[in-house]
């Protein structure tokens, strides 16, 4: 059988008849440590006793029903990616960047990804605090 919507050419998915045989395909380049054969076969071995004794040891799964064991075995590679950081410099609502004491640093302004919070996300984040950044700044200038 082969899953839709996989990519098995480029090392994304793999399968095989058993576990030590699964982990010894799952390598990837960007992979540091390659997974020892024995550790997923244990990890599955632990799992499917949680279902003979009917409760979930480790993450306290509510009734886990049924085993991994029944071949082919499959295995995807999922990584996490961070879509948007909320750590970043400190700003007032005209983007102006304020110091830890909470003073305005003068000619200083600062939007989207390198502005702390979590007043809102993404691209709208960007674009907004970019054009309210820009519009002071440029209104502190022709002050000057
Ligand atoms: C995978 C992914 C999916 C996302 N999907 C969505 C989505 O669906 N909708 C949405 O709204 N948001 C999404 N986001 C978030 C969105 O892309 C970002 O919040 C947004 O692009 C931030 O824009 P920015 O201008 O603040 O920063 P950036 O887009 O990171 O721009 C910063 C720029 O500064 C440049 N730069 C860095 N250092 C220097 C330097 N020293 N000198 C000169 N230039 C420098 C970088 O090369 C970069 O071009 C996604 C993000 C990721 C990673």
């Amino acid at each position: 059988m082969t899953p839709p919507h996989v990519d098995a050419d480029a090392g994304f998915f793999f399968s095989a008849g058993s576990m030590e045989a699964l982990a010894g395909k799952i390598v990837m380049q960007y992979q540091r440590v390659a997974m020892p054969p024995q550790n997923l076969a244990k990890t599955v071995a632990r799992y499917n006793s949680f279902v003979d004794a009917g409760e979930d040891a480790d993450f306290g799964k509510p009734t886990p029903l049924h085993k991994i064991e029944q071949p082919p075995f499959y295995a995807a590679w999922a990584t996490p990616v961070v879509h948007d950081a909320r750590a970043g410099l400190r700003i007032n609502a005209r983007c102006r960047v304020v110091d830890t004491n909470g003073e305005i640093i003068p000619g200083l302004y600062c939007g989207g990804e390198s502005a702390g919070g979590l007043s809102m996300h993404g691209l709208p984040r960007a674009i907004c605090q970019g054009f309210i950044a820009g519009r002071n700044a440029a209104a502190e200038r022709s002050n000057v």
